[in-house]
């Protein structure tokens, strides 16, 4: 066999699972021990630093340069007992993954050695080098230097021995370079909007935050295969392989037994995310044979984003400790299911009321139904919007490929929930109520004193689910950051309430009781939404139908669904809400492009490289083979014998042959698509060439490539296939 294949495969059979060292025997006793939590705050900070901090975090006030000079002695303290020898500002860039760079705690002293220096100017903020982190052309425009930020919203926390410093990453003149920074944005408008509607309710209420369970899918594969794999160590998914004969049609990978070794890795990722405070609960099998799922209990958004970037790093360097790669690649093998990542999302009050979690009477009832209202007609208005944040060129293989939500976005909200909608849409008969209506209405509602959700109402199918008490954003990438998803969802919701708002305020104005405006703006809204609310298979080809019968948008292009970032009125709801402006966006849908274009680019280039040099080679060398074996055959037998004993092998040469010449044609087409569209300036239109002119080579090459698989010898065959990535640990 094909010697690196064989190789590779040797090295996974003489595995054994590897130890690790779990820190303790309770978790509770070492949970977020590597992170400069409030109880250590509040043991290495003075009082008055303390309560500055606390006052940055929940008010949002800013914090002076002698206070920030006490707090980094306070957090330099702690972080030399604790081992750190660095410190770094931990950020967000527009890339796929997070950036540090790390500089030692060391200063020249007054005596002529060093000391352990970290200023609070050092804490507060930073000049790394920002011209290679893509910033869409902002920093052309605008200033060259950009500079990170803290965050005080986001504890510091020790990775390995550094002191890591959540920050934000902008241009000198402010502008946004980063993902955190338009998040935290989208953050504080949503509290202030939905604050500002909770007080209708309740006028304890006087802050919301954003909630976010993240669900991490991803797959395992040994490190030796992978190594064997130059299209999954440069693209992250393989370029070739035909389907193993068996995969994921028994369903006997999702929730069965974990492996040993992937269960020892489990462990240790568990057990680190849990000294840097990451409550993560669940680990499972996922339907993909190799493919896992990790799961944290929700936190505040923010947070939980982070929490997310960081969880990511982490499992790609525990995963090599015990000789796995880790593949985040949203579709990493053709055939078999891809990875997502769920967004789990709600919104609760400092009264410490979830305002997705239906009420025990009408009035908690009410606040209940005018959120999920609102949210719908959120999703409704800006289907488009919601879709751009979670498409990218990874992604694209797995939405609408009957596993994952497809491109159009719908909202499912079960029964009990879609019941009561209808309920309050009959029951109003127009604007002006009568008393008997208004009456109906509340006793319809309080008829059902506690809406009882069954847990198993679900529907898996949906890009945007209700789920109980909270609503999931099944549509995003398992690679993503969370981020891009939820500044888009806060942001639009947050516009959304305020419209309520006005439009209730406004009724109420003109003489009309409060609870009577919120109801007759409500059920406007609820018919104004209704086309986006679908409980049905998202799955089937009858959706797809009946989604453009209702105008719904299905948009299958990645530069297409990007480019609504641009449309006008996207760029003034940004505007206005103050999230985005529209130097910002314009530098972010340019990076998207970028990115896309680069992807597609890599992959074109890998599967060309390949297939010349690991496939057509291998080819050849068995129709030689089988060349041979004719040759001789014509030697020894007599001519009449020829056709019967030697024609099945003159055909399988011509196929040869043929899947060859295809490979080698396709090729260079592919080369001449890459050329025409590299120099095409406008970016837009850059990646709408690499989208419709180079990528469909990709499928075209590999479909050749995939048939060769079969035919050519297994012996020879160089690269690990499917069978033996996903079966084989
Ligand atoms: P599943 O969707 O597979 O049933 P779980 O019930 O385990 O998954 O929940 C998935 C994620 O949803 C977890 O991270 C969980 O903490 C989170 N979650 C649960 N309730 C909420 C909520 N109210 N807001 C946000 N996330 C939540
Ligand atoms: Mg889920």
């Amino acid at each position: 066999m094909a010697q690196f294949r064989l190789k590779a495969l040797e090295e996974v059979l003489n595995r054994e699972p590897k130890d690790f060292v779990r820190e303790d025997n309770l978790v509770s006793d070492y949970y977020g021990k590597l992170v400069f939590d409030q109880p250590k705050m509040k043991k290495y900070l003075s009082k008055e630093a303390f309560s500055a901090v606390m006052d940055a975090i929940d008010n949002g006030t800013t914090i002076d340069r002698k206070m920030s000079n006490q707090i980094a002695q306070g957090m330099k303290s702690w972080a030399l007992e604790n081992g750190a020898t660095h410190y770094t500002h931990w950020f967000q860039p527009l890339t796929d993954s997070t950036a540090e760079k790390h500089d030692a705690f060391i200063d020249h002293s007054e005596k002529g050695g060093v000391i352990e220096g970290f200023s609070g100017t050092l804490l507060a903020q930073q000049e790394p080098d920002a011209s290679s982190f893509p910033s869409g052309g902002i920093r052309q425009t605008f200033e060259a230097r950009g500079y990170t930020a803290w965050d005080p919203s986001s504890p510091a926390f020790i990775s390995e021995t550094t002191l890591s410093i959540p920050t934000v990453f902008i241009s000198y003149t402010g502008e946004a370079l980063d993902y955190k920074t338009p998040l935290l944005r989208a953050l504080h408008s949503i509290d202030k909007s939905a604050t500002a509607v909770c007080q209708y309710f309740d006028k304890n209420v006087s802050s919301v935050k954003a909630n976010l369970g993240w669900e991490q899918e991803y797959f395992l594969i040994d490190e030796a295969l992978f190594m064997a794999r130059p299209d999954l160590m440069l693209t992250g998914r393989t370029l070739m392989g035909h389907a193993s004969s068996k995969d994921q049609q028994l369903d006997d990978h999702y929730f069965s037994s974990i492996p040993t070794r992937v269960n020892r890795f489990m462990q240790d990722v568990e057990n680190e995310a849990y000294k840097l405070g990451i409550p993560v609960k669940t680990r499972h099998n996922e339907v993909a044979p190799n493919q896992f799922e990790l799961a944290p209990i929700y936190e505040e958004a923010n947070l939980a984003n982070d929490h997310n970037q960081l969880i990511m790093d982490i499992m790609l360097k525990i995963a090599r400790r015990h000789k796995f790669r880790i593949l985040y690649h949203e579709k990493p093998f053709a055939g078999i299911n891809g990875s997502g990542k769920h967004n789990n999302w709600s919104l609760s009050t400092n009264t410490g009321v979830n305002l997705y979690s239906p009420g025990k009477n009408p009035k908690s009832n009410l606040l209940f139904l005018t959120f999920v209202i609102n949210t719908l007609k959120a999703v409704y208005d800006n289907q488009d919007l919601l879709r751009a944040s979670i498409y990218h060129a990874g992604n694209q293989h797995r939405l609408g490929a009957n596993e994952a939500p497809p491109s159009i976005i719908s909202a499912f909200l079960g029964t009990e929930v879609s019941k009561m909608l209808d309920l309050m849409e009959e029951s109003v008969v127009d604007r002006k109520m009568t008393p008997d209506e208004k009456t109906a209405l509340k006793l319809n509602i309080g008829r059902i004193p506690e809406i009882i959700l069954d847990n198993t109402d679900r529907n898996r199918t949906s890009p945007f689910a209700f789920t109980g008490n909270r609503f999931e954003f099944r549509a995003v990438g398992s690679s993503a950051n969370c981020a891009s998803a939820l500044i888009a969802l806060n942001t639009v919701v947050s516009n959304q309430l305020q419209k309520f708002k006005t439009e209730v305020d406004e009724l109420i104005e003109k003489g009309t009781k409060k609870d009577e405006a919120i109801f007759q703006v409500l059920k406007e809204l609820i018919i104004a939404s209704k086309l986006i609310r679908f409980n049905g298979d998202g799955y089937s080809a009858e959706w797809v139908e009946e989604a453009a019968k209702r105008g719904l948008t299905n948009v299958n292009s990645v530069p297409e669904a990007l480019s609504v970032y641009a449309r006008p009125d996207v760029i003034e709801m940004f505007e206005n809400m103050g999230i985005l402006n529209q130097s910002e966006l314009h530098g972010r849908v340019e990076v998207e492009f970028e990115k896309f274009i680069m992807k597609i680019q890599i992959e074109a280039r890998v599967l060309g490289d390949l297939a010349i040099n690991h496939i057509v080679p291998v080819a050849v060398a068995y129709q030689t083979t089988l060349l041979k074996n004719v040759k001789n055959i014509k030697e020894v037998f007599p001519a009449d014998e020829f056709e019967q004993l030697a024609g099945a092998r003159l055909d399988l040469i011509r196929e040869i042959g043929g899947h060859i010449s295809a490979i080698k044609a396709k090729r260079k087409e592919m080369i001449d698509a890459r050329k025409r569209a590299n120099v095409i300036e406008e970016v837009i239109e850059k990646a709408k060439a690499y989208d419709e002119t180079v990528r469909p080579y990709l499928s075209d090459i590999r479909y050749h490539i995939d048939k060769l698989e079969l035919i050519v010898d297994n012996e020879l065959w160089p690269l690990p296939k499917y069978r033996e990535l996903l079966f084989v640990r």
